[in-house]
């Protein structure tokens, strides 16, 4: 198996708990198979992650596709992704009133990434 070749995980706005920190992650096809088996997965960062919940399943709205390591960008810059998981921090602090915060936020931008999963 060349280990150009792996998968990119989608990121969007208050994922689960679960995916929060995984989410816009690169794996190769290995590490992306463990991570699926709910096992230690190293992403091309060299982060660690295990997840109980693998993505695409249930009512994950997360989505994966091939990436080429190396050749491929990714879909999402490192700013942005700190940004969500910093912004689903303070979702787990709002509680109930999270989608009040969304909507609050949309308006004052453009932000495409849809919710849920
Ligand atoms: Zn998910």
């Amino acid at each position: 198996m060349k280990e150009t070749e792996g998968f990119e995980i989608s990121a969007h706005r208050a994922p689960s708990e679960i995916h929060a920190k995984v989410q816009g992650c690169i794996f190769t096809n290995n590490e992306f198979e463990k991570l699926q088996e709910g096992k230690l997965a190293v992403d091309i960062e060299g982060t660690k992650h295990q997840i109980s919940e693998p993505i695409g399943e249930g009512e994950c709205k997360h989505l994966y596709f091939p990436f080429m390591i190396g050749i491929s960008e990714p879909s999402h810059s490192k700013k942005e992704l700190k940004e969500l998981l910093e912004e689903n921090e303070k979702f787990n602090n709002l509680g109930d009133n999270f989608k009040d915060y969304i909507e609050k936020e949309d308006s004052d931008s453009e932000d495409e990434v849809e919710l849920g999963g």
